[in-house]
C-alpha cells in the first residue's frame, strides 16, 4: 500500500484531532482549529467537516492544513506518528511537531493582532478627546487632548485600509505599526531583578558578530523563566481557576519582555493547539524569531516553550497581556480611575474576516 492509502486506512481524522491536542468531545465534536470557533462545530470521524467554516476533508486534508504543510508532508508525519508501515518506506525519521507557519499565515496573524491594538488605541483617543476637551480657550491643553486631535485621522485611515485597501497598502501598515508597537514595548519594560538583557538575533548572528556569550545568558534566562512559569502556574492553580497572582513572581523576576517571549515562543509552536484563543496567537507572531533552528536541526524555542496545560497557559498569557497593558496606559486613564469618564462606545467595525 502507497503512503497515503496506508495513512487513510490507519487513522481516523478523530484520532489525528485527540493526538494533536484537539478536545474532542461526545459524537466526536470539537472546537474547529481553522476558524474562531467559540463552540464545537467541527464533527471529526473517519473524515471531518465543519458546521460553522465548512472545512472538510480526510485525515490528511486535516493534518496538513493543521500544520500548514503539503499532503504528502502531513502524510509522512501521520505515518511516523502512528508508526504506519507503507511501501517504499526509508527508515523512519523523527517527524518534527512544530508548527511550521506559511508566510501568507503569519500575514493573517500579524494583521488581526495589529487591527485589534489599533481598534484598542482609537478607543483611548476617543476617550481622551472628550476627556481632557479643554474647557475654554485659554485653558492649557492636555497632551492626552493633543494626541487624540493629532493622531485619530491617522488611525482612521489605518484602519480603513486594513479593512478595503490593497494587499501592499495593508503589509505596509501592519509592518509600520508591529515596528512602532516593539518600539514602545522595550520602552515601558521595566527593570526585572534578573539583569540579563534579552538577546533577540540569531544564534548565528551572535557569532559574526562576536555576541554568543549575551545569546547564550539571555537564552538560558529564557529556559529558567519558563521553568518558573511552570511552577507560577502549578502553584496558583487550584483545579478551577487560575489565581491573578500567579504572574507576579516571574513578572518582578524577569521582566514582562523576556515573560512575554517565551509565552510567545510557546504558542508558536504549538500553533496547531486549538487551546490557545486566537488572540493570543495573534499576538505571539508578533514576536520575531530570527532564524530559530540551531545546528542541528532542533529549534531554539523548544528549549523554552513552556510545557504547562494549553487551556491554562492561555489563561495566564491573558494575564501577562493585562498587566503589561496597563503598564503601557498613562496613569490617569488606568481603568479604576476612567470610571469617571464618559463611557466609550465599542468600535462598530468588525474585524477583517481571518478564516481564509
Ligand atoms: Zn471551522
Amino acid at each position: 500500500m502507497n503512503l497515503f492509502e496506508a495513512v487513510k486506512n490507519s487513522v481516523t481524522t478523530r484520532q489525528a484531532a485527540e493526538r494533536y491536542g484537539l478536545r474532542v468531545g461526545h459524537g466526536g465534536m470539537c472546537r474547529c482549529p481553522f476558524h474562531d470557533d467559540k463552540n464545537p462545530s467541527m464533527k471529526v470521524d473517519k473524515r471531518f467537516h465543519c458546521f460553522g467554516c465548512q472545512a472538510d476533508g480526510d485525515v490528511i486534508g486535516f493534518t496538513s492544513r493543521l500544520f500548514g504543510t503539503t499532503a504528502r508532508d502531513a502524510a509522512l508525519r501521520l505515518a511516523s506518528d502512528f508508526g504506519i508501515q507503507y511501501d517504499g518506506q526509508s527508515r523512519p525519521s523523527p517527524v518534527r511537531q512544530n508548527y511550521t507557519i506559511s508566510e501568507p499565515e503569519l500575514f493573517r496573524h500579524r494583521l488581526s493582532f495589529v487591527f485589534d491594538e489599533l481598534v484598542a488605541y482609537r478607543n483611548q483617543l476617543m476617550q481622551w478627546s472628550s476627556q481632557y476637551e479643554p474647557e475654554s480657550m485659554d485653558a492649557e491643553i492636555d497632551p492626552r487632548f493633543q494626541e487624540a486631535i493629532v493622531n485619530l485621522a491617522t488611525v482612521e485611515y489605518q484602519l480603513d485600509a486594513l479593512l478595503t485597501g490593497s494587499d501592499a497598502e495593508k503589509r505596509m501598515i501592519v509592518s509600520d505599526c508591529l515596528r512602532e508597537i516593539r518600539r514602545k514595548r522595550e520602552e515601558t519594560y521595566m527593570e526585572p531583578i534578573v539583569d540579563v538583557p534579552v538577546y533577540h538575533e540569531s544564534a548565528a548572528h551572535a557569532r559574526k558578530f562576536g555576541e554568543l556569550e549575551q545569546y547564550r545568558k539571555s537564552h538560558f534566562a529564557n529556559i529558567d523563566c519558563k521553568r518558573e512559569i511552570e511552577e507560577a502556574v502549578a502553584a496558583h492553580f487550584d483545579g478551577f481557576r487560575l489565581d491573578r497572582h500567579a504572574i507576579d513572581g516571574v513578572m518582578e523576576k524577569y521582566g514582562p519582555e523576556r515573560v512575554s517571549l517565551v509565552l510567545a515562543a510557546t504558542v508558536q509552536v504549538k500553533a496547531w493547539d486549538g487551546r490557545f484563543s486566537k488572540a493570543n496567537k495573534d499576538w505571539a507572531f508578533s514576536f520575531d524569531f530570527p532564524d530559530p533552528k540551531n545546528d542541528l536541526g532542533g529549534d531554539r524555542r523548544d528549549s523554552y516553550a513552556v510545557t504547562t496545560h494549553p487551556a491554562i497557559l492561555d489563561g495566564f498569557i491573558n494575564l501577562v497581556r493585562q498587566a503589561i497593558r496597563e503598564r503601557e496606559m498613562p496613569r490617569e486613564a488606568k481603568p479604576e480611575l476612567a470610571v469617571v469618564a464618559a463611557p466609550v462606545k465599542p468600535a462598530k467595525r468588525k474585524a477583517p474576516d481571518m478564516a481564509r
